[in-house]
């Protein structure tokens, strides 16, 4: 059996360098963060292949590129304050936690947002506050951050995400209908909310307030 740091660095190599991804800090981040121990079991042998996967509760853990890619376009440079929005597995979380000063995630299933913040505090990510809520709330005991990113589905970036994100701040969520959605990046400068849309994406939905229903 090959090991996990040599799946980790062929990941990288393959899924990621190769289709353009190329923030060192963030393929760093990536080739360090064990994927593995942030899925159950039944997933674990498939932890390093090109696909999201599933870790229970209808829920899935997001493909290493859109990981990245989402990743890269907040363009962290490792002081900033960072909200995220779907904790699912902890894994995004924890490659934020590399990247960044300090990472508040929310997670509204509690299931998950438990096995997530054992599995956080297992590898020692001490600069992660996982939160279980409504994210589409934002975290207001914690705004404003200077990044936000939603990894979840929704027809437009609920109000209050907008409203917490700081001045010069970055907000990247996937956008769209139920099935499928684009990638955008929100960037507020002088009061102002430029946007721009990247990749085509299919996220689980965004339930909640300023979310879908169910
Ligand atoms: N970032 C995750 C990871 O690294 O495993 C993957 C996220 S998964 C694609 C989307 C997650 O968003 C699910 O765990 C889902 O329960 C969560 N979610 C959906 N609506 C939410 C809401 N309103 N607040 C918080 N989490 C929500």
């Amino acid at each position: 059996m090959m090991d996990d740091e040599y799946l980790r660095n062929l990941m990288v190599e393959r899924q990621l360098v190769a289709r353009g991804i190329s923030d060192p800090r963030v393929l760093e981040a990536m080739r360090a963060v064990p994927r593995h121990r942030f899925m159950p079991e039944y997933s674990r042998k498939n932890a390093y292949e090109d696909m999201a996967l599933p870790i229970g509760q209808n829920q899935t853990i997001s493909q290493p590129y859109m990981v990245a890619i989402m990743t890269e376009l907040l363009r962290l440079s490792g002081s900033e304050r960072v909200l995220e929005i779907g904790t699912g597995s902890g894994y995004q979380a924890a490659v934020l936690a590399h990247l960044a000063r300090e990472v508040v995630t929310v997670e509204r299933i509690p299931e998950l947002a438990g096995t997530a913040q054992v599995a956080l505090r297992e590898l020692g990510y001490e600069n992660v506050i996982c939160i279980l809520s409504d994210g589409t709330l934002g975290a207001p005991d914690h705004a404003p951050f200077d990044r936000i990113l939603v990894t979840a589905g929704s027809s437009d970036v609920p109000i209050p995400l907008i409203d917490q994100l700081g001045e010069g701040g970055i907000l990247v969520a996937p956008v769209g209908d139920r099935a499928s959605q684009q990638i955008v990046q929100l960037i507020k400068s002088g009061g102002d909310i430029q946007k721009n849309y990247k990749t085509h994406c299919i996220f689980v939905p965004l339930i909640g307030r300023y979310g879908w229903n169910y």
